[in-house]
């Protein structure tokens, strides 16, 4: 089986997870920038970790034969802190130019604070300035429907910005029909403890149909499961699907997304 993960936090992972991946039969990893697991106290840590993921990570993915890839942004976490916002949005241009660069993400909205919005409406300007893709984060659990909500029209406020250029991640059952309809592509994110099973996503994959979705690991320093996708399409053949839909969701989708990009070669 062929897939791609196209939504990883690798500077977390242990190089055995590489390994891992790639006998599973992984091509690909993407890499959105996000919240390390602490707040970085200035933008300088943010530049060094932009170079961790555009320079180093590729070289730690190719020695096991994967691909990796990146997308740039500062997370809706740290955003609230709006000058230093300021400091790294005025960074990301120049680590645009890096050749394993997709786009910007994952912005989006983490406590829907005022804050918040005023950084994300910031980044869909550079994405639309740079002519960037977009990947974002949706809030967890009872913030995630009014989150969502919010961020469609930030983005729908953008005439520019093509629906289809764009992933809303981390949907579920009460979010997915809201970014579908709208033109979004959405993420469907597996995880152990929150988010959704294999189970929840497969149910979600009859009613919404699979076009325009994918799955995703989200694999980070919390509690997770960097296989949670190749474990996915094993449940899907259990449930009788056959070796092509599975390669459409876990390998088509995502690499006609991302293939968007002139970068995203593999
Ligand atoms: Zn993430």
């Amino acid at each position: 089986m062929r897939y791609i993960e196209p939504h990883a936090h690798m500077v977390s992972r242990v190089t055995d997870d590489y390994v891992a991946l790639s006998l599973a039969g992984c091509r690909a990893i993407c890499e959105p920038a996000f919240w390390a697991g602490f707040d970085r106290g200035s933008a300088e840590g943010f530049r060094d970790y932009f170079r961790q993921i555009t320079e180093y990570e590729p070289k730690r993915a190719a020695k096991f034969c994967l691909k990796h890839f990146t997308w740039l942004c500062i997370n809706p976490k740290e955003s609230e802190d709006m000058g230093l916002a300021d400091d790294v949005l005025a960074l990301i241009p120049e680590f645009l130019a890096k050749p394993t660069v997709l786009g910007i993400g994952e912005i989006g909205l983490n406590k829907n604070s005022r804050n918040e919005l005023a950084i994300l409406e910031k980044h869909i300007q550079l994405a639309e300035d740079h002519e960037q893709l977009i990947l974002v984060h949706t809030p967890h659990l009872e913030d995630k429907l009014k989150g969502t909500r919010l961020i469609v029209d930030a983005l729908r406020n953008h005439s520019k910005i093509d629906p289809g250029r764009v992933i809303i991640d981390h949907v579920e059952e009460h979010t997915a029909t809201l970014v579908l309809e709208q033109g979004f592509w959405a993420g469907m994110t597996l995880y152990p403890e929150s988010k959704v099973t294999p189970h929840r996503a497969i149910d979600m994959l009859e009613l919404y149909g699979h076009e325009r979705i994918w799955m995703n690991s989200a694999c980070d320093w919390g509690v997770s499961d960097p296989l949670a996708v190749p474990k996915a399409a094993l449940e899907m053949r259990r449930r009788g699907y056959d070796a092509d839909f599975i390669d459409k969701i876990v390998y088509r989708n995502p690499a006609q997304f991302l293939g968007q990009s002139p970068r995203f070669v593999l």
